[in-house]
């Protein structure tokens, strides 16, 4: 079960004290999403996820790591305004600014993960801004250095979804129809993501569908 406590931390940047949720536990029963976001309970922990000082906004998983950027970041037109975007839940602005200040860090896989999971925030939400968050975190992803073989093949897989979520259902198709890989489900999840990009579906599909699917692969 979900476990959320709250603690008094004193925030890197300014120095005052204030209360925040910690996740002590949780446990995810179904399969993720193709895009590896958690089913319940998992996914009720996101606000937990990233914590905002009421005091100078500054947004981290933990006030108390320091901020590697200028402070001035916290005061500036694009954190406060998330660079115009209008989001609908405090939470999307928490994870787009935690994008903000990766990006000032030069933090490329934060910056990507914050993106990507602000997409999740506005699923349900703004069909529009998830979108747009998906484009942003591809374009992202290109920044990451990868170490591993492993890393860069499930990376390529968050962006098989991507890529269909946000309406780019040629690209889906030109990019992964000669990529194979060694793992069965991997290599399922991909040959799902083609047929679903040639109906031109850019809803939410999970594992589940393609552990329990019969495959029909086109010769
Ligand atoms: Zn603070």
């Amino acid at each position: 079960m979900t476990i959320i406590r709250e603690f008094e931390k004193k925030c890197a940047v300014c120095g005052k004290t204030s209360k925040q949720p910690v996740l002590m536990s949780t446990n995810a029963w179904g399969y993720p999403d193709l895009d590896f976001r958690p089913s319940e309970m998992q996914r009720s922990t996101m606000s937990t996820w990233l914590v905002e000082c009421p005091h100078c906004g500054y947004v981290a998983s933990n006030l108390e790591n320091e901020l590697e950027a200028s402070q001035d970041i916290l005061k500036s037109d694009e954190y406060l305004t998330c660079e115009g975007n209008e989001f609908k839940s405090r939470l999307s602005e928490r994870f787009y600014k935690h994008y903000l200040i990766s990006r000032a860090e030069n933090d490329f896989g934060s910056e990507f993960l914050s993106l990507l999971h602000c997409a999740w925030t506005c699923d349900d939400a703004d069909d529009e801004l998830a979108v747009e968050m998906r484009k942003m975190a591809i374009k992202s992803m290109d920044k990451i250095v990868v170490e591993s073989d492993e890393e860069k093949n499930n990376l390529q897989i968050i962006k098989a979804d991507l890529l269909r979520r946000s309406l780019q259902f040629d690209r889906v198709i030109s990019e992964f129809k000669d990529f194979i890989l060694e793992d069965k489900l991997k290599n399922d999840i991909i040959t799902f993501q083609i047929e679903l990009a040639m109906k031109k579906d850019s809803e939410c599909h999970t594992v589940e569908e393609v552990t329990t699917r019969v495959v029909s692969k086109p010769h």
